[in-house]
Protein backbone atom coordinates (compact mmCIF):
# COMPACT_ATOMS: atom_id res chain seq x y z
CA UNK A 1 0.00 0.00 0.00
CA UNK A 2 1.35 3.30 -1.23
CA UNK A 3 0.87 6.14 1.54
CA UNK A 4 -0.22 9.54 0.22
CA UNK A 5 0.92 12.32 2.49
CA UNK A 6 -1.26 14.64 3.52
CA UNK A 7 0.27 17.81 3.31
CA UNK A 8 -2.85 19.97 4.67
CA UNK A 9 -2.39 18.00 7.78
CA UNK A 10 1.14 18.77 8.72
CA UNK A 11 0.57 22.13 7.36
CA UNK A 12 -1.76 22.61 10.60
CA UNK A 13 -0.02 20.93 12.94
CA UNK A 14 2.70 23.54 12.23
CA UNK A 15 0.54 26.29 12.01
CA UNK A 16 -1.05 25.64 15.41
CA UNK A 17 2.48 25.43 16.89
CA UNK A 18 3.08 28.72 15.14
CA UNK A 19 0.23 30.49 16.66
CA UNK A 20 1.26 29.16 20.13
CA UNK A 21 4.38 31.05 19.29
CA UNK A 22 2.80 34.13 18.12
CA UNK A 23 0.79 34.20 21.49
CA UNK A 24 3.87 33.95 23.46
CA UNK A 25 5.00 37.01 21.59
CA UNK A 26 2.16 38.87 22.01
CA UNK A 27 1.62 38.61 25.32
CA UNK A 28 5.42 39.71 25.78
CA UNK A 29 4.30 42.54 23.70
CA UNK A 30 5.41 41.54 20.58
CA UNK A 31 3.27 41.21 17.92
CA UNK A 32 5.17 39.43 15.10
CA UNK A 33 4.26 41.52 11.78
CA UNK A 34 4.92 40.06 8.16
CA UNK A 35 5.04 42.91 5.04
CA UNK A 36 4.23 41.57 1.68
CA UNK A 37 5.17 43.48 -0.87
CA UNK A 38 3.58 43.16 -4.93
CA UNK A 39 4.79 44.82 -7.86
CA UNK A 40 2.53 43.03 -10.32
CA UNK A 41 -0.59 42.82 -11.74
CA UNK A 42 -0.34 38.93 -12.33
CA UNK A 43 -3.43 37.34 -11.02
CA UNK A 44 -1.39 34.39 -9.73
CA UNK A 45 1.00 36.48 -7.34
CA UNK A 46 -2.09 38.68 -6.28
CA UNK A 47 -3.88 34.86 -4.99
CA UNK A 48 -0.18 33.82 -3.51
CA UNK A 49 0.44 37.37 -1.47
CA UNK A 50 -3.81 37.44 -0.10
CA UNK A 51 -3.32 33.42 1.07
CA UNK A 52 0.07 34.78 3.10
CA UNK A 53 -2.35 37.48 4.65
CA UNK A 54 -5.19 34.99 5.44
CA UNK A 55 -3.33 32.91 7.01
CA UNK A 56 -0.97 35.60 8.99
CA UNK A 57 -4.59 36.49 10.23
CA UNK A 58 -5.52 33.32 11.61
CA UNK A 59 -1.90 32.71 13.32
CA UNK A 60 -2.78 35.54 15.14
CA UNK A 61 0.80 37.42 13.15
CA UNK A 62 -0.15 40.87 12.22
CA UNK A 63 -0.31 41.05 8.41
CA UNK A 64 0.61 44.40 5.94
CA UNK A 65 0.24 44.57 2.54
CA UNK A 66 2.20 47.09 0.00
CA UNK A 67 1.49 47.19 -3.34
CA UNK A 68 3.29 49.20 -5.82
CA UNK A 69 2.32 50.42 -9.35
CA UNK A 70 4.81 48.10 -11.81
CA UNK A 71 5.60 50.91 -13.95
CA UNK A 72 7.12 52.28 -11.41
CA UNK A 73 11.24 52.67 -11.50
CA UNK A 74 13.28 50.10 -9.01
CA UNK A 75 13.58 53.52 -6.44
CA UNK A 76 9.88 53.32 -5.44
CA UNK A 77 10.10 49.56 -4.54
CA UNK A 78 13.88 50.05 -2.89
CA UNK A 79 12.46 52.85 -1.00
CA UNK A 80 9.70 50.69 0.85
CA UNK A 81 11.92 48.11 1.39
CA UNK A 82 13.99 50.61 3.20
CA UNK A 83 11.01 52.17 5.50
CA UNK A 84 10.33 48.15 6.08
CA UNK A 85 13.29 47.53 7.28
CA UNK A 86 13.18 50.86 9.49
CA UNK A 87 9.76 49.97 11.14
CA UNK A 88 10.68 48.41 14.43
CA UNK A 89 6.75 46.40 14.01
CA UNK A 90 7.80 44.95 11.28
CA UNK A 91 9.67 41.39 11.26
CA UNK A 92 9.64 40.08 7.94
CA UNK A 93 9.60 41.41 4.69
CA UNK A 94 8.12 39.23 1.81
CA UNK A 95 8.17 40.90 -1.70
CA UNK A 96 6.82 39.00 -4.52
CA UNK A 97 8.06 37.46 -6.93
CA UNK A 98 8.37 38.35 -9.86
CA UNK A 99 9.36 41.57 -10.31
CA UNK A 100 8.97 43.79 -13.16
CA UNK A 101 11.87 43.41 -15.86
CA UNK A 102 13.44 47.09 -15.40
CA UNK A 103 13.96 45.16 -11.61
CA UNK A 104 16.63 43.51 -10.53
CA UNK A 105 15.48 40.75 -8.34
CA UNK A 106 19.37 40.09 -6.95
CA UNK A 107 19.28 43.69 -6.29
CA UNK A 108 15.42 43.56 -4.32
CA UNK A 109 16.94 40.19 -2.84
CA UNK A 110 20.52 42.06 -1.19
CA UNK A 111 17.95 45.37 0.10
CA UNK A 112 15.97 43.25 2.55
CA UNK A 113 17.20 43.11 6.30
CA UNK A 114 18.93 39.68 6.63
CA UNK A 115 17.03 39.75 10.26
CA UNK A 116 13.54 40.19 8.28
CA UNK A 117 14.38 38.16 5.29
CA UNK A 118 11.76 35.53 6.55
CA UNK A 119 11.95 33.54 2.28
CA UNK A 120 15.73 33.01 3.32
CA UNK A 121 17.12 34.51 -0.27
CA UNK A 122 19.66 37.44 0.86
CA UNK A 123 23.55 36.09 0.04
CA UNK A 124 23.94 35.68 3.82
CA UNK A 125 21.49 33.99 4.71
CA UNK A 126 22.10 32.10 2.04
CA UNK A 127 25.46 31.72 3.11
CA UNK A 128 24.52 30.52 6.58
CA UNK A 129 22.57 27.88 5.01
CA UNK A 130 25.59 26.12 2.93
CA UNK A 131 27.39 26.48 5.80
CA UNK A 132 25.42 24.65 8.03
CA UNK A 133 24.07 27.28 10.38
CA UNK A 134 20.84 27.93 9.13
CA UNK A 135 18.85 31.37 10.18
CA UNK A 136 15.73 31.34 7.94
CA UNK A 137 15.75 28.17 6.03
CA UNK A 138 13.76 28.84 2.36
CA UNK A 139 9.98 27.79 2.87
CA UNK A 140 9.20 25.28 0.07
CA UNK A 141 12.67 23.13 1.29
CA UNK A 142 12.13 23.66 4.70
CA UNK A 143 8.87 22.22 4.62
CA UNK A 144 9.71 19.24 2.63
CA UNK A 145 11.81 18.71 5.31
CA UNK A 146 9.44 18.63 7.74
CA UNK A 147 7.01 16.13 5.48
CA UNK A 148 9.72 13.78 5.39
CA UNK A 149 10.20 14.10 9.25
CA UNK A 150 6.20 13.60 9.70
CA UNK A 151 6.15 10.85 8.04
CA UNK A 152 9.20 8.99 9.52
CA UNK A 153 10.95 9.51 5.95
CA UNK A 154 14.71 8.70 7.31
CA UNK A 155 17.12 10.94 5.68
CA UNK A 156 20.66 9.95 7.11
CA UNK A 157 22.20 7.44 4.71
CA UNK A 158 19.44 7.83 2.05
CA UNK A 159 20.29 8.40 -1.53
CA UNK A 160 18.14 11.74 -2.16
CA UNK A 161 17.63 13.10 -5.94
CA UNK A 162 16.50 16.61 -6.43
CA UNK A 163 15.73 17.60 -9.78
CA UNK A 164 15.86 21.05 -10.32
CA UNK A 165 18.84 23.41 -9.88
CA UNK A 166 16.78 27.11 -8.93
CA UNK A 167 18.27 29.54 -6.07
CA UNK A 168 14.72 29.23 -4.08
CA UNK A 169 13.93 25.12 -4.61
CA UNK A 170 16.36 23.10 -5.89
CA UNK A 171 19.48 24.48 -4.39
CA UNK A 172 18.54 24.76 -1.08
CA UNK A 173 16.49 21.84 -0.99
CA UNK A 174 20.04 19.58 -1.71
CA UNK A 175 21.88 21.90 0.69
CA UNK A 176 19.37 20.91 3.40
CA UNK A 177 19.38 17.26 2.77
CA UNK A 178 23.16 17.47 2.84
CA UNK A 179 23.52 19.00 5.89
CA UNK A 180 24.95 17.33 8.69
CA UNK A 181 22.00 16.73 11.34
CA UNK A 182 18.42 15.98 11.74
CA UNK A 183 16.72 15.97 8.09
CA UNK A 184 20.21 16.06 6.43
CA UNK A 185 23.01 13.64 6.06
CA UNK A 186 21.61 12.31 3.00
CA UNK A 187 23.90 10.92 -0.15
CA UNK A 188 22.46 13.96 -2.64
CA UNK A 189 22.58 14.42 -6.46
CA UNK A 190 20.90 17.03 -7.92
CA UNK A 191 19.85 16.86 -11.41
CA UNK A 192 18.94 19.61 -14.04
CA UNK A 193 17.86 20.21 -17.76
CA UNK A 194 21.49 19.13 -18.61
CA UNK A 195 21.71 15.86 -17.05
CA UNK A 196 22.13 13.07 -18.52
CA UNK A 197 20.14 10.30 -18.41
CA UNK A 198 17.99 11.53 -15.84
CA UNK A 199 15.79 8.31 -15.50
CA UNK A 200 19.21 6.84 -14.35
CA UNK A 201 19.93 8.96 -11.04
CA UNK A 202 15.84 9.45 -10.40
CA UNK A 203 15.49 5.40 -10.52
CA UNK A 204 18.32 5.33 -7.50
CA UNK A 205 16.75 7.61 -4.94
CA UNK A 206 15.20 6.61 -1.74
CA UNK A 207 14.07 10.33 -1.40
CA UNK A 208 12.87 11.71 -5.07
CA UNK A 209 11.98 15.34 -4.82
CA UNK A 210 11.06 16.26 -8.15
CA UNK A 211 11.11 20.48 -8.55
CA UNK A 212 11.68 21.14 -12.29
CA UNK A 213 8.53 22.97 -13.58
CA UNK A 214 7.58 20.24 -16.22
CA UNK A 215 4.03 18.91 -15.72
CA UNK A 216 4.39 15.15 -14.74
CA UNK A 217 7.85 14.40 -16.15
CA UNK A 218 8.36 11.76 -13.38
CA UNK A 219 6.54 8.15 -14.42
CA UNK A 220 6.87 4.83 -13.01
CA UNK A 221 9.61 4.08 -14.96
CA UNK A 222 11.56 7.09 -13.29
CA UNK A 223 10.59 5.92 -9.90
CA UNK A 224 12.32 2.94 -7.72
CA UNK A 225 11.01 0.32 -6.40
CA UNK A 226 9.67 1.54 -2.38
CA UNK A 227 11.00 5.59 -3.03
CA UNK A 228 9.65 8.70 -1.01
CA UNK A 229 8.46 10.51 -3.98
CA UNK A 230 7.80 14.35 -3.15
CA UNK A 231 6.74 16.29 -5.91
CA UNK A 232 7.35 20.00 -5.46
CA UNK A 233 6.36 21.36 -9.12
CA UNK A 234 2.54 23.35 -9.08
CA UNK A 235 1.89 23.14 -12.93
CA UNK A 236 -1.04 24.59 -14.98
CA UNK A 237 -2.01 22.97 -18.14
CA UNK A 238 -5.17 24.04 -20.18
CA UNK A 239 -8.38 21.22 -19.02
CA UNK A 240 -11.87 21.16 -19.56
CA UNK A 241 -12.77 22.64 -16.35
CA UNK A 242 -14.66 25.87 -15.25
CA UNK A 243 -10.93 27.75 -15.24
CA UNK A 244 -9.69 26.22 -18.61
CA UNK A 245 -7.28 24.63 -16.57
CA UNK A 246 -5.86 22.34 -13.74
CA UNK A 247 -2.85 22.36 -11.50
CA UNK A 248 -0.43 19.10 -11.86
CA UNK A 249 2.50 18.39 -10.63
CA UNK A 250 6.23 17.13 -11.88
CA UNK A 251 4.97 13.82 -11.27
CA UNK A 252 2.76 11.54 -13.18
CA UNK A 253 0.79 10.42 -9.67
CA UNK A 254 -0.81 7.64 -10.95
CA UNK A 255 1.77 6.23 -12.47
CA UNK A 256 4.55 6.94 -10.05
CA UNK A 257 2.30 5.68 -7.36
CA UNK A 258 2.49 1.87 -8.66
CA UNK A 259 6.80 1.75 -7.56
CA UNK A 260 6.95 4.64 -4.44
CA UNK A 261 5.96 3.68 -0.70
CA UNK A 262 5.31 7.47 -0.23
CA UNK A 263 4.33 10.01 -2.34
CA UNK A 264 2.59 13.32 -1.80
CA UNK A 265 0.00 14.66 -3.96
CA UNK A 266 -0.60 17.93 -6.00
CA UNK A 267 -2.37 20.14 -5.17
CA UNK A 268 -2.77 19.44 -1.46
CA UNK A 269 0.58 17.81 -0.49
CA UNK A 270 3.66 20.28 -0.33
CA UNK A 271 1.69 23.30 -1.65
CA UNK A 272 0.09 23.97 2.07
CA UNK A 273 3.83 23.90 4.03
CA UNK A 274 5.37 26.55 1.48
CA UNK A 275 2.49 29.33 3.46
CA UNK A 276 3.17 27.22 6.80
CA UNK A 277 6.92 27.71 6.80
CA UNK A 278 6.56 31.61 5.90
CA UNK A 279 4.69 31.82 9.34
CA UNK A 280 7.59 29.74 10.74
CA UNK A 281 10.40 32.23 10.20
CA UNK A 282 8.23 35.24 10.83
CA UNK A 283 7.74 34.13 14.30
CA UNK A 284 11.17 33.35 14.50
CA UNK A 285 12.29 36.64 12.96
CA UNK A 286 9.87 38.15 15.52
CA UNK A 287 11.34 36.29 18.48
CA UNK A 288 15.27 36.80 17.17
CA UNK A 289 14.99 40.49 16.63
CA UNK A 290 12.89 41.00 20.39
CA UNK A 291 14.90 38.28 22.44
CA UNK A 292 11.90 36.71 23.48
CA UNK A 293 12.09 32.95 23.03
CA UNK A 294 9.71 30.47 21.91
CA UNK A 295 9.32 26.64 21.17
CA UNK A 296 9.11 26.61 17.86
CA UNK A 297 7.37 23.82 16.03
P1 LIG B 1 12.70 26.94 -12.13
O1 LIG B 1 12.12 27.03 -13.50
O2 LIG B 1 13.38 28.13 -11.54
O3 LIG B 1 13.76 25.75 -12.09
C1 LIG B 1 13.47 24.52 -12.70
C2 LIG B 1 14.67 23.62 -12.58
O4 LIG B 1 14.34 22.37 -13.16
C3 LIG B 1 15.90 24.13 -13.31
O5 LIG B 1 17.05 23.91 -12.53
C4 LIG B 1 15.92 23.31 -14.59
O6 LIG B 1 17.22 23.04 -15.07
C5 LIG B 1 15.30 22.02 -14.14
N1 LIG B 1 14.63 21.34 -15.25
C6 LIG B 1 13.74 21.85 -16.12
N2 LIG B 1 13.35 20.93 -17.02
C7 LIG B 1 14.03 19.80 -16.71
C8 LIG B 1 14.08 18.51 -17.27
N3 LIG B 1 13.36 18.18 -18.35
N4 LIG B 1 14.90 17.61 -16.70
C9 LIG B 1 15.64 17.91 -15.62
N5 LIG B 1 15.62 19.12 -15.03
C10 LIG B 1 14.84 20.06 -15.58
O7 LIG B 1 11.54 26.43 -11.20
P2 LIG B 1 11.32 26.53 -9.61
O8 LIG B 1 12.44 25.84 -8.92
O9 LIG B 1 11.00 27.91 -9.23
O10 LIG B 1 9.99 25.68 -9.45
C11 LIG B 1 9.93 24.32 -9.82
C12 LIG B 1 8.48 23.87 -9.71
O11 LIG B 1 8.06 23.99 -8.36
C13 LIG B 1 7.48 24.70 -10.52
O12 LIG B 1 6.46 23.86 -10.98
C14 LIG B 1 6.93 25.68 -9.50
O13 LIG B 1 5.64 26.13 -9.82
C15 LIG B 1 6.91 24.82 -8.27
N6 LIG B 1 6.98 25.54 -7.01
C16 LIG B 1 6.14 25.14 -6.02
C17 LIG B 1 6.17 25.72 -4.80
C18 LIG B 1 5.24 25.22 -3.75
O14 LIG B 1 4.89 25.96 -2.85
N7 LIG B 1 4.87 23.95 -3.78
C19 LIG B 1 7.06 26.85 -4.50
C20 LIG B 1 7.98 27.14 -5.57
C21 LIG B 1 7.93 26.51 -6.78
P3 LIG B 1 18.25 24.19 -15.58
O15 LIG B 1 18.75 24.86 -14.33
O16 LIG B 1 19.29 23.45 -16.29
O17 LIG B 1 17.42 25.11 -16.44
Amino acid sequence: MTTVIDGNETAERIEAGVSTCATTLREAGVTPGLATVLMSDDGASETYVSMKQQTCEELGIRGYHHEIDPEEPASALFDRIDELNADPSIHGILVQMPVPDHIDKADVLKRIDPMKDVDGFHPENVGRLVAGNARFKPCTPHGVQKLLAAYDVETEGAEAVVVGRSDIVGKPMANLLVQYGEGGNATTTVCHSRTDDLAAHTREADILVAAAGVPEMIDASMVGEGATVIDVGINRVDADTEKGYELVGDVDFESAKQNADIITPVPGGVGPLTIAMLMYNTVKAASLQSGVPVDLP
